[in-house]
């Protein structure tokens, strides 16, 4: 049996992990893909600590996992398809089988949420994408729509004005939500061009994306735009299926913990951006990572003495 296993390999379970490691606790990361999470989408991170000129996503990710890696964390691409956490014995089933462990950090992080309107689904890869960083390239000298107000969609669309040769910047108030030096970025980039009070309401296409219809909320008028890409950032759902009806969750589908990363479920703690909380960031999410990584060990401790 582990002692902890920890569900997610981005910033929050990776330092989980590289605490849990350096504990010298029996720790395992299982992470579906390769660890990361959706900093490996970010091209530019500016706001870590101890990276004044910035670095990548990629880069900062690769630097965490050897981190923890040095100290032995154990990684395993593996997808979890369900957690048993009635018993104080939790089990993992994965595709490979069952594993029992002491206590589990759930860092699975968050994903994209999507428009839900007519032609998105469709044309998801021919198009439509919620990564500027994988897919901005493509768009070489053409127009692009951004949707979304907050720090990811001002963030992508001035990546993109790298490639592109105008971004229509599309948000459904009058003001951005995104932090003001991102705002004050965008509004000097000549590329972009800003489209308030406006929701996308049906994407045309074929083979790719050709257009973008919109409806402007205060007017009710209806428009189009001629584009080849659509990115769409309005927001994450945290990733929290596997334990829904086992670990309380707020209104959002986010877990709630107490101040020790601790979700209603003893020996559950949760960390990152599946977290019930206002501000996600990478910083936060480490900081998480190593207090639910503390607060686990303590658990461990205890669950020894109980035998
Ligand atoms: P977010 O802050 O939740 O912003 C989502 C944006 O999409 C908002 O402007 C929202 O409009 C809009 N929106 C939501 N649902 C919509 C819909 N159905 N149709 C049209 N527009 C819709 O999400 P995010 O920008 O992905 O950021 C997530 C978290 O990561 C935030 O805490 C953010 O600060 C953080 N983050 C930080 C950085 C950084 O520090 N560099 C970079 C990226 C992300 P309203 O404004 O009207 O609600």
């Amino acid at each position: 049996m582990y002692d902890i296993i920890i569900i997610g390999g981005g910033p929050a379970g990776l330092t989980a992990g590289l605490y849990s490691a350096r504990a010298r606790l029996d720790v395992l990361l299982l992470e579906r893909l390769a660890p990361g999470g959706q900093v490996l989408t970010t091209d530019w991170v500016e706001n870590y600590p101890g990276f004044p000129d910035g670095v990548s996503g990629f880069e900062l990710i690769d630097r965490m996992k050897a981190q923890a890696e040095k100290f032995a964390l154990r990684i395993q691409t593996e997808d979890v398809s369900r957690v048993d956490l009635s018993g104080q014995k939790k089990v993992v089933y994965t595709s490979q089988g069952q594993l029992e462990t002491k206590a589990i950090i759930l860092a699975c992080g968050a994903t994209w949420k999507k428009l839900g309107i007519e032609g998105e689904e469709d044309l998801i890869g021919r198009g439509v994408s919620f990564c500027a960083t994988c897919d901005g390239p493509f768009y070489r000298d053409q127009e692009v729509a951004v949707i979304g107000g907050g720090d990811t969609a001002v963030e992508e669309a001035l990546f993109l004005t790298r490639f592109v040769s105008k971004v229509y910047l599309i948000h459904r108030r009058d003001e951005l939500r995104a932090t003001k030096l991102l705002q004050e970025r965008a509004m000097a980039e000549k590329k972009i061009e800003f489209i308030w009070d406006t929701v996308p309401q049906r994407i045309l296409g074929h083979d790719g994306v050709e257009a973008i219809e919109l409806r402007n909320v205060k007017t009710g008028s209806a428009s189009k735009k001629d584009v080849k890409g659509v990115f769409v950032f309005i927001g994450t759902i945290p990733n929290t299926e596997l334990v829904k009806g086992q670990v309380e969750l707020d209104e959002n589908g986010s877990v709630i913990t107490d101040n020790n990363m601790e979700t209603s479920v003893p020996g559950v703690f949760a960390a990152g951006d599946l977290r019930s909380k206002l501000f996600r960031q990478i910083s936060t999410a480490v900081g998480e990572g190593a207090a639910a990584s503390f607060a686990a060990e303590k658990y461990v401790e205890n669950y020894k003495e109980r035998g």
